[in-house]
């Protein structure tokens, strides 16, 4: 059975779970029947279901805005949207496609801390109020171009906890110059009413959120009496996607509930939020390459001046050279860029078959276009294929086209008919300080869609075009 979850893109709706190799061997199917050999993505959008739902449970005082720059793809943001999630914006770019899904400006919050003063005018201009800030400069422009903006000042999170990519060394006040800071923007009669931080993207430790949610509390304490009207705190992202994470979601739960409920008790009234992005996404996307050519090098051969002959490796025995049509130019920038460990899987079983050592490289022709530089597989021949789990976030939204190579072709959406059902609209409160907007139902029959926003409005588009 096939729905919409946009206009254009179809869902495939599946009554019983199918393994991922198995959904892999029928796009591989397709593909060879469409004389195809692109890569390719499919997206359990389920998945993407069952995490907002799980943080609902396990963070139920923390709304979470959804990082667009994790993945930017319109089909999850739509989901997300309809589960009630609320949106984090870096650019112009972000702010129009969520706004393209019809969600109302105050579910978004520009977190970006030096903005653009074209794209501040955008925002300024489609009523984006809540942004932050974490520099001087940036007061001065938002004074000039969006005085009413609502103003959340970013500090510095600490810095001795691990973590996968540290932000701090970009963004963040620190909080002991957050004075000086707060009394710019009130000799400049700016509203700023909030405090967040990023401890970084793939916090390994969970005591992180709890420094840094204790230091918010120490600005806003500032803040609140120096007559700000402080309302809001967002503890932002850094929150666990896989399985296979160094810390659990549920484990970083707990500490930031205990963190709250002392430093933000649910009775001061303080709405809290956050920006995650990986958790959301991560896990929900698997990717297929094809196999474009191969070399098997005999390793650690040298020439008669003691040369070597071939591609180094850690043995003498013959090695396999995959190479693949995604590489570290398109979705796998994630190696670079984020410092991720993709691993191949295979659709012939490692356990029936003799392995060799191999490595796998992208289709571009630089040298640093290496995927996996050592890795136990079968034997694999030219037009077979891999493909890798867990390629969600910060994988295609930061893809390029280097060397005119493009990413996956086509994208497969899918998700089990009991996660579909889960995906109500939940009511959506709107952001701080704001009322909930009425806007009128589109169509009648749900007594609902009226007081909630978008979401309702799109399970209405959506499910008019199910086939
Ligand atoms: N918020 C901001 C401002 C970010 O820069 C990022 C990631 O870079 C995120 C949220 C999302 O972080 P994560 O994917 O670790 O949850």
């Amino acid at each position: 059975m096939k729905t919409f979850v946009t206009k254009n893109c179809p869902v495939d709706l599946l009554p019983f779970e199918k393994s991922t190799p198995a959904l892999i061997e029928e796009q591989v199917a397709q593909s060879l029947r469409e004389g195809c050999d692109e890569p390719f993505l499919i997206c359990n959008l389920g998945d993407v279901i069952q995490k907002y739902k799980r943080w609902v449970q396990l963070l139920p005082r923390v709304k979470p805005f959804y990082a667009v720059k994790c993945n930017d793809d319109l089909a999850v943001l739509k989901v997300l949207a309809d589960c009630g999630a609320n949106f984090d914006c870096a650019s112009k770019n972000e702010i129009q496609k969520v706004l393209s899904l019809d969600i109302n400006a105050d579910r978004i919050i520009y977190a970006n801390p030096c903005k653009q003063a074209s794209m501040l005018k955008y925002a300024a201009k489609h009523d984006v109020e809540m942004m932050t800030f974490d520099n001087e400069a940036e007061l001065h422009k938002v004074k000039a171009l969006y005085p009413q903006a609502k103003l959340v000042l970013r500090i510095l999170p600490p810095s001795n906890f691990k973590v996968q990519c540290e932000l701090g060394i970009k963004f963040g006040c620190h909080p002991s110059k957050a004075l000086p800071l707060l009394q710019t923007a009130q000799a400049l009669g700016l509203n700023v009413m909030g405090v967040s931080f990023h401890v970084g993207s793939g916090c390994a430790e969970a005591g992180a959120f709890d420094v840094a949610i204790q230091q918010a509390r120490q600005v806003f304490d500032l803040a609140v009496e120096m007559g700000f009207d402080m309302s809001l705190l967002d503890i932002g992202g850094g929150y666990p996607g896989t399985d296979n994470a160094p810390i659990t979601f549920s484990e970083i739960a707990e500490v930031i509930n205990v963190a709250l409920d002392k430093y933000f008790p649910e009775d001061s009234n303080i709405e809290v939020i956050a920006e995650p992005g990986r958790y959301m996404i991560a896990s929900a996307i698997t990717i297929g390459v094809n196999i474009i050519a191969k070399r098997i090098v005999a390793r650690d051969q040298h020439g008669e001046n003691g040369e070597l002959m071939d591609a180094p490796t850690m043995s003498d025995e013959p090695a396999i050279m995959y190479y693949v049509n995604d590489g570290v130019y398109g979705s796998f920038n994630c190696v670079l860029f984020d410092h991720q460990v993709v691993s191949a899987c295979s659709l012939k079983s490692s356990k029936d078959e003799m392995t060799y050592e191999s490595s796998i490289w992208g289709p571009t022709c630089d040298g640093i276009d290496c995927i996996m530089q050592t890795v136990q597989l079968p034997m694999h021949d030219v037009g077979e294929w891999f493909y890798f789990e867990d390629m969600g976030a910060y994988t295609v939204s930061a893809a390029s086209t280097f060397n005119g190579m493009d990413g996956p072709a086509r994208k497969y959406y899918y998700c089990l008919q009991s996660d579909w059902q889960q995906k109500l609209p939940q009511p959506v409160k709107a952001a701080v300080g704001i009322p909930i907007k009425k806007v009128p139902a589109m169509k009648t029959g749900h007594s609902l869609k009226d007081t909630y926003l978008s979401s309702s409005l799109i399970e209405d588009q959506s499910s008019s075009f199910n086939e």
